[in-house]
């Protein structure tokens, strides 16, 4: 579970994030939409550390995770992130992206960590890249080898920021398939997403960002397809 309170980011001058609460409970599925600019990707950059929050408070399986004494690397294991441009090391194979931080961070030892990546590629059809260099998959099966590594973790919570934007159109619903079948399995998620139709099907419930607020939350179809705010209804009229 997470519950964030009166979060806020500046950047200098610039106020991102201007207050705010969100909750999200256990096995929940919560997509984030908005206009660019919003504060969305800065939202979950708070949520795992790579962003020190202004003000506020982030609980995390109701341990604070903001203030003095908290070790970053305890959160961010706990909180699995997936990117736009999968951010994979170039210059490792496959496993070796996937080991990585189980060896140097979870501390396994190298068969442990060979066999725990392993299981996840499995996982998501992958097993027959593993020795491969990422620049030799396609985008959606690059972005899958990113959801492995984060998934071998063994996260609590994993957050997407726009992981399909960057894929050829004939390769997002590969990525979104993986997305929602860890929703179908309980996991607790935070996507950033501009596939409505995914926040629609998928997701528990939709939030929707405005000027570094949550301007309106909601059950995901409900909220879609009747807005309560004016805010909304001209967002939607212009994605859909
Ligand atoms: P998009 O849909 O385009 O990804 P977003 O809702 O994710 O937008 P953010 O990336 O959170 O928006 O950015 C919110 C604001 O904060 C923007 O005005 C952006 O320029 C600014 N910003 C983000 N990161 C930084 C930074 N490291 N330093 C300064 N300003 C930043
Ligand atoms: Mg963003």
């Amino acid at each position: 579970a997470i519950s964030i309170r009166g979060l806020r980011k500046d950047y200098g001058p610039l106020e991102v994030l201007r207050g705010v609460d969100l909750d999200v409970a256990p096995g929940e599925t919560v997509c984030v939409i908005g206009r660019s600019g919003s504060g969305k990707s800065t939202l979950l950059k708070c949520l795992n550390l790579l962003e020190e929050p202004t003000a506020g408070e982030i609980l995390l399986g109701g341990t604070p995770i903001t203030g003095p004494g908290v070790d970053a690397d305890r959160v961010r294991v706990r909180v699995g992130m997936v990117f736009q441009h999968f951010n994979l090391f170039g210059h490792m194979t496959v496993l070796g992206n996937v080991t990585a931080a189980l060896r140097h961070v979870r501390r396994m030892d190298r068969r442990s960590a060979e066999a725990t990546a392993m299981a996840q590629l499995e996982r998501l059809g992958l097993a027959g890249f593993a020795s491969q260099r990422p620049h030799r998959l396609s985008g959606g099966q690059q972005q899958r080898v990113a959801i492995a590594r984060a998934l071998a973790m063994e996260p609590e919570v994993m957050l997407f920021d726009e992981a399909t934007s960057a894929l050829d159109p004939e390769l997002v619903k590969d990525v979104l398939d993986v997305m929602g079948a860890l929703a179908s399995s309980g996991m607790t998620m935070v996507a950033v997403t501009h596939e409505i139709g995914f926040a629609r099907e998928v997701a528990d419930r939709v939030v929707f960002m405005d000027e570094g607020r949550v301007a309106e939350s909601g059950p995901a179809r409900a909220t879609l397809e009747n807005p309560a705010t004016e805010r909304l209804r001209d967002f939607l009229a212009r994605v859909l």
